[in-house]
């Protein structure tokens, strides 16, 4: 139900673009939050701070992100100030984000080392259950908390559209694990489920980054450190590029609301699943495909004449989509 209220809304707001807006290209959008803030410096162990820790990550990793073409990155905090926990995941609905990280450190009494990344979802174990109390124990601090989390505190269930993202998110996160191994040389400590409450009011595949230690003395100065921050980021900006690439499919692959007639170009069919951001599309966007008989045509904009849909078939050849023509759609 929230899905479809989402969607027409989105769908209003496509149909009333005018062919200037239709051959706007359309962004995937980034949503870094660095862990903490402000009154709330996280965990401190070994002189290191939590909410220092985070924020150098993050503003490393929107820089490496903010140099790729077609990405635009938003952020919870860019420096030391205190945001509420249930306020950054709507911060991120409202930017439209792709994609939702959470950047955090953890720690505990033992020597354990390495990072790991989480899901929303039950506490399957209780060390994911420790984690998570750890990390949303910030909502205490805050004014009016028991209003604002309301139902959140014990355990916290899956939304409908969380549950829809579930999978992306859990691609995105194996990606990052992949690459906190590879580039960052971290030990995998692999993705968990967890009641987060950050992420508990996102409606885009979500992620919260355990990127190491503080308590752990060589991680904690490893995470500290210009270099190990910069590897960190490196990290990650990798797993999300990935993510975009190969697995990210967002609402525009939808096509038109029902009911309204658009003009629109086909640009080839096939049997294969792209994503809206597949280099298949040589950067076109929006694009969004039809299936019929196990066939999928992709069609590239849409416009409300067949004057405004030429220009785009222009557009579209010039990319190297020769054979592509202009279709009237009526759903
Ligand atoms: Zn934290």
């Amino acid at each position: 139900m929230i899905k479809t209220i989402i969607k027409t809304v989105f769908y209003l707001c496509m149909l009333s673009a005018s062919i200037l807006q239709a051959q706007t290209e359309q962004n995937f959008t980034v949503f870094i939050d660095p862990g903490h803030g402000g009154k709330d410096p996280g965990n401190m162990h070994n002189g290191y701070v939590e909410k220092k820790i985070t924020l150098a990550i993050a503003l490393k990793l929107g820089k490496l992100l903010a140099k790729e073409e077609g990405i635009t990155v938003h952020y919870s905090r860019k420096d030391d100030r205190s945001v509420n926990l249930y306020a950054r995941g709507p911060m991120a609905n409202r930017v439209g984000a792709d994609v939702f990280v959470s950047i955090h450190c953890d720690a505990h009494t033992s020597s354990a080392y390495g990072a790991g990344t989480f899901v929303l979802g039950l506490h399957r174990a209780d060390k994911n259950l420790a984690v998570a109390q750890r990390e949303n124990a910030a909502m205490y601090q805050e004014d009016n908390y028991q209003s604002n989390y309301q139902g959140l505190t014990n355990v916290i269930g899956l939304s409908a559209i969380q549950e829809e993202n579930l999978d992306q998110s859990i691609k995105l996160a194996a990606y990052v694990q992949q690459e906190m191994v590879a580039t960052a040389k971290r030990r995998d400590r692999l993705v968990k489920q967890a009641g987060f409450v950050v992420l508990y009011e996102t409606i885009m595949p979500s992620i919260l980054v355990e990127t190491g230690f503080l308590s752990n003395a060589n991680e904690g100065e490893f995470l500290n450190s210009d270099k190990g921050q910069e590897s960190i980021a490196k990290a990650m900006a990798n797993a999300i590029l990935k993510y975009r690439d190969e697995f990210a499919m967002n609402s525009l692959m939808i096509g038109p609301a029902p009911g309204k007639e658009v003009f629109s170009v086909q640009l080839f069919a096939t049997d294969k699943t792209h994503s809206s951001t597949a280099s298949v599309f040589k950067g076109l966007k929006p694009v969004w495909y039809e299936e019929k008989d196990g066939l999928k045509r992709y069609f590239y904009g849409e416009a409300t004449s067949q004057a405004s849909a030429n220009d785009l078939k222009i557009r579209a050849v010039q990319k190297g989509f020769k054979d592509a023509f202009v279709v009237k759609k009526m759903r």
